[in-house]
């Protein structure tokens, strides 16, 4: 058997395409993992994992995608595309109504009016949660928590946050940085921004300064403009668990 040292992504993926076929050919796990470390060098850095797809096997460019039950690590290696980012977008609206609190990016805010919706209709810890899920390639929000069931009725937004890091953190995963415009004409949300940013960070167990949330008016057009809605726009990056 002849080895093949990775020293980069590419050649990693390379080696790792060649482990698929070799899985494919095979279907028995600890006979491909076999191969696959005499393949590359167990001393490589890299760690090449395998996922299920519909035609076969392929290679996952980060362990964290991994299946684990078929999931090949080598024994030496630290783990794999350690650099790497996911990178997730979120989006989220929610109509302004009398009689609700306003709360937003987990901060109570003083109004006449507060967001419509089943749980706490956060619209900012919504937009955030699908932008994490969406990075881990986990459902949306509204598949993992949905307005139909009673159990999210008047839910803690913070808490379904709680709840989708855990499932990305099952993936190998945990929050990167978090990047927030949150769409309102009323009430001005720029006094609430450092607040709301600290409170996030808090629930990602991030750095304040991996947090940031900007306030935008929408230049008095639309229902947002007309201050009918606040809607939330995230950008959100994942890293390795172990990086
Ligand atoms: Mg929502």
């Amino acid at each position: 058997m002849s080895y093949q040292k990775v020293s980069n992504h590419r050649q990693c993926r390379a080696a790792g395409s060649l482990l698929g076929q070799l899985y494919a050919q095979t279907m028995v796990q600890s006979k491909a993992c076999d191969q696959f470390g005499q393949l590359i060098g167990l001393e490589t850095q890299y760690k090449i994992g395998l996922k299920r797809q519909v035609n076969g096997l392929s290679v996952s460019n980060s362990h964290t995608e991994v299946d684990h039950d078929i999931a090949v690590w080598s024994n030496k290696g630290i783990l794999a595309m350690a650099n790497e980012y996911r990178v997730g977008l979120g989006y989220d609206i929610h109509r302004l109504v009398e009689g609700r609190k306003l709360i937003v990016g987990g901060i109570t805010i003083e109004h006449d009016k507060g967001l419509l919706g089943h749980s706490d209709a956060d619209v900012a810890l919504h937009a955030v949660t699908d932008a994490l899920l969406g990075a881990a390639g986990l459902p949306d929000i509204g598949d993992l928590f949905p307005d139909t069931d009673p159990a999210y009725e008047n839910a803690d937004s913070g808490k379904l946050l709680t709840s989708a890091l855990a499932m990305i953190a099952e993936r190998g995963l945990r929050p990167n940085n978090v990047d927030i415009i949150i769409h309102a004409e009323a009430p001005k949300l720029s006094p609430y921004k450092k607040q709301m940013a600290a409170n996030i960070a808090r629930l990602l167990e991030q750095p304040e300064d991996y947090v940031n949330v900007k306030a935008k008016t929408n230049e008095g057009l639309g229902p947002l403009g007309h201050s009918d809605a606040i809607a939330c726009s995230a950008v959100a990056t994942l890293v390795s668990a172990d990086a």
